[in-house]
Formats: C-alpha cells, sequence, structure tokens
C-alpha cells in the first residue's frame, strides 16, 4: 500500500506541474514514468547450501541531463512502484540543484536481518551482476539507501570493476572512505537541511533561540540535521524514532541524546537538556503526537506519507522541512498551503546527499582526495542557490515555494529535453 500510493502521488505531483507549464502530451507520456525498469532474479547460496532466488529492480527515470542517480534499498517491501517513484523524485532533484545527472533507484526485496554477512555479500555481488549491463560511471551511478551501507557499496563496486576488468570507483557512491568514499558524506544531508534552516532564519528573521523544532526520525538524517541544528542554536523540542519520541520543554541535546541512545538502544528516557540527562526534564511521546506539536518548524526525517489529509488540519507547526522523501502525501499540501504553512520539499531540503555523492563521484573519476571542509562549504553554495533560486521563482510567479521547487526542476530537465 505504502509503496503503490506513493507512486500515485509521485505522478500527481508532476501532473499538476505538467498543466502549468502546459507541457505537451508527448513530453508528460516520456516524464510520467521511468525510462526503463530492470528486474531480475538474484540466485544466491545461503549459507546452508541451498539455493534462494531475491528479486532485484533498478528503475531508470530519466537522463536528459546525465547519467542515472540514486540509490539501492534492501527492505521486504521494495517493489517495482516504490523504485519507480523515487527514480522520478531523484530527476527533479538532481535538476533542481543543478546536478549533471538523472534520475535511478534501485531495490532488492530483502529483509536484511535475517541475512549472515556472507549471505548479503552475495546478494549485493549478485545485484550488480544483474544489473552490470545498464550501469556505469557515465551510464547509471547507484548508491546506499535503506539498509545498505558503504561496506555493501564496496562489495558492489568490488563486483563491478572484476566484470569490467578494471578498477572502476566512480560506478558507485557513498563507498567507504579507503575505496574513493567522500569525507562528510555521513553527514551531508542532515548539513544540507541545516542550510535551509539557515535560509529560512534569513528569509522570515527567525530568532534561532526562541525557534522550536520538533524533529521525526533520528537516523543518519534526523540525527545529523539535530546536531547541525543545535550547533545554529536551534532550540529542538521533541525527537522521534520508530518506536516512539521524547519531548523536553527546555530543549534537547541531541549530541547528548546521541550518547543516552548509544548506551541504553534507544532513546526513551534520554531526556538530554544542556549536559546533563533526566528523566525530570521531559516526557514520552508517540510519533503522531509529534507531528502535531506546537512548534515553528517541523521535520519529518523519517519515512514517507507522515502527514495525511487526516492529520494535515491539526498540524500547528509554521514551516516543514521534509528531511524524508515524500513526507507529505499531495492531498495533505493543499490542506498544509490552505492554511499558510510553508514546506520546503524533500527535492531540495534533502539534496545534500546527492550533491555530496557528486562531489564523491567527481574525486572518484578524477582520483583527487576533498576534505570535509570542501564538501560542506561546497553543499552550503549548492544548496543556498537552490534554495534563492526557488524562492525569487515563487515571488515572482506568485505561486507556492514547493510548487516552485516543482517548477523549477521539471522546467529545467523539460528545457533540456527540447534542446
Ligand atoms: P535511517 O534508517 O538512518 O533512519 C530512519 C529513522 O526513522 C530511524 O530513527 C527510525 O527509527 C525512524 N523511523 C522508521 N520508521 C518510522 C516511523 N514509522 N515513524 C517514525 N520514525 C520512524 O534512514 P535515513 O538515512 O536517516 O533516511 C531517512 C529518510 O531520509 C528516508 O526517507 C530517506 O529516503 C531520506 N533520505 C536519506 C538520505 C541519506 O543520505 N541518508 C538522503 C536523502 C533522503
Amino acid at each position: 500500500m505504502r509503496q503503490e500510493n506513493l507512486f500515485t502521488e509521485t505522478q500527481k505531483q508532476f501532473k499538476e506541474i505538467a498543466d502549468i507549464l502546459n507541457l505537451e502530451p508527448e513530453i508528460i507520456r516520456q516524464l510520467e514514468e521511468p525510462q526503463r525498469l530492470i528486474k531480475f532474479q538474484i540466485p544466491v547460496k545461503m549459507d546452508n547450501g541451498k539455493i534462494k532466488i531475491f528479486y532485484g529492480f533498478r528503475a531508470q527515470h530519466n537522463n536528459v541531463l546525465g547519467p542515472y542517480k540514486g540509490g539501492i534499498r534492501f527492505h521486504p517491501k521494495v517493489s517495482e512502484d516504490e523504485v519507480k517513484a523515487l527514480s522520478i523524485m531523484m530527476t527533479w532533484k538532481c535538476a533542481l540543484v543543478n546536478l549533471p545527472f538523472g534520475g535511478g533507484k534501485g531495490g532488492v526485496i530483502v529483509e536484511p536481518k535475517e541475512l549472515s554477512e556472507k549471505e548479503l555479500e552475495r546478494i549485493s555481488r549478485g545485484y550488480v551482476r544483474g544489473v552490470f549491463p545498464w550501469i556505469g560511471p557515465e551510464v547509471d551511478i547507484p548508491a546506499p539507501d535503506i539498509n545498505t551501507n558503504p561496506k555493501i557499496m564496496a562489495w558492489m563496486v568490488d563486483e563491478y570493476s572484476k566484470l569490467k576488468g578494471e578498477d572502476s570507483p566512480a560506478a558507485f557512491t557513498g563507498k567507504p572512505l579507503e575505496v574513493w568514499g567522500l569525507e562528510g558524506r555521513e553527514e551531508a544531508t542532515g548539513y544540507g537541511g541545516a542550510v535551509i534552516l539557515e535560509k529560512l532564519k534569513e528569509k522570515f528573521n527567525l530568532n534561532p533561540k526562541e525557534t522550536t523544532l520538533a524533529i521525526q526520525g533520528f537516523g543518519n538524517v534526523g540525527s545529523n540535521f539535530a546536531r547541525f541544528a543545535f550547533q545554529k542554536g536551534f532550540k529542538i523540542i521533541a525527537l522521534s524514532e520508530d518506536v516512539g519520541g521524547i519531548y523536553a520543554e527546555a530543549g534537547l541535546n541531541p549530541e547528548k541524546v546521541l550518547e543516552c541512545r548509544e548506551e541504553k538502544g534507544e532513546i526513551a528516557g534520554c531526556y538530554c537538556v544542556g549536559s546533563v540527562c533526566d528523566t525530570n526534564f521531559g516526557k514520552q511521546i508517540s510519533n503522531e503526537q509529534l507531528l502535531e506539536m506546537d512548534v515553528d518548524i517541523l521535520v519529518p526525517a523519517a519515512v514517507e506519507n507522515v502527514i495525511t489529509e487526516e492529520n494535515a488540519p491539526k498540524i500547528r507547526a509554521k514551516y516543514i522541512i521534509e528531511m524524508a522523501n515524500g513526507p507529505i502525501t499531495a492531498g495533505a499540501e493543499k490542506i498544509l498551503e490552505k492554511r499558510g504553512i510553508l514546506s520546503v520539499p524533500d527535492i531540495l531540503a534533502n539534496a545534500g546527499g546527492v550533491a555530496a555523492s557528486y562531489f564523491e563521484w567527481l574525486q572518484s573519476k578524477q582520483k583527487e582526495k576533498w576534505q570535509k571542509e570542501r564538501t560542506l562549504n561546497e553543499l552550503s553554495e549548492i544548496l543556498g542557490k537552490a534554495f534563492d533560486e526557488v524562492w525569487e521563482l515563487s515571488q515572482k510567479e506568485e505561486i507556492k515555494f514547493k510548487q516552485a521547487a516543482y517548477l523549477s526542476a521539471i522546467g529545467r530537465v523539460v528545457k533540456a529535453m527540447k534542446d
């Protein structure tokens, strides 16, 4: 259900902009679905000696601006529709922040928690054998996504290089530092979100100390976003993970919450204010409560479709920064817009990840090592510029910020197609 919805939502979003741009039917036809979808079997010898067949996908949406780019996820709920939707989002994201990439996404239907390390390695290498003819540094460059990580990318790039017969570090991004990974990639998405936060501060004259934030999701994106927002002086009063969240009126210290979670295994009870963690500071909340809290800025940084037509009327934040992919349904967005809530779309807010992947691709090709400082400076530049362009377009056309972002991204892709 989750995946089918996401594809329909993504198409709805595109068609709305297609209407505004008055796109020709043949352009719509080309952009409403991926150019190519690869579905393949991955036979894997399990540790018990038996062969098990897994199913893999790679969706390649559009490559008019450059090679397809996008992650590979390992999850039991991966489906054709899910990778198709996510590949479309990748096209818009790369276009919006002006990267020379198109959109792709891949996945394997698998519960990685049930696999041994050796089985995981065989699936990863099997995935590469399945898509080998359609990927490469100038064709389609995969990266990590849900349940895939630098180690898996190292196996994948090794398998690719073997099949190709040459060292090809630029065929994948999100690799470990030792094999042309990028310093700063880990925190890039969260950092990019903090650049957007800084822009909101500038445009709306926000005083960080008095600006409250609630962040849903405390994984890579949520926790890094929280760390950078905290460093900038913003007041984070609620944080959550899949099993629930925490609230502290005095403001949480995410560094301390991370340390506390490391110890306890979950954030429940980690009410860390200043340098002290004490249960007297806060209380436990549900994910639903977090979304509906009376805060200035709400940051969904966990999963898709969490703000729906049902809870949109109850959202009390003034601004939403979409750090997760697709956290607001199209119907919910309409309600938020009517209520005057500004949302910064995922294709801008979380584009720091793919922008850093671009830097990694460049350094892998040029065999040059970037320092973290350079990565973060370039991210500020790219995302800051993209924010300003969208802001100006929304002012000039008198349209909502989110709509302006899609208009800019899709307009750029269509222009390249026509050119
Ligand atoms: P992650 O697996 O590191 O963390 C996900 C977090 O969300 C965890 O804290 C988990 O407990 C929480 N969570 C899971 N299900 C939840 C639910 N139903 N309700 C509330 N919380 C829930 O993942 P991540 O890399 O941080 O990615 C988060 C989102 O950001 C995803 O939508 C992903 O596609 C998107 N994204 C990630 C990157 C990146 O560089 N990692 C880049 C762009 C977009």
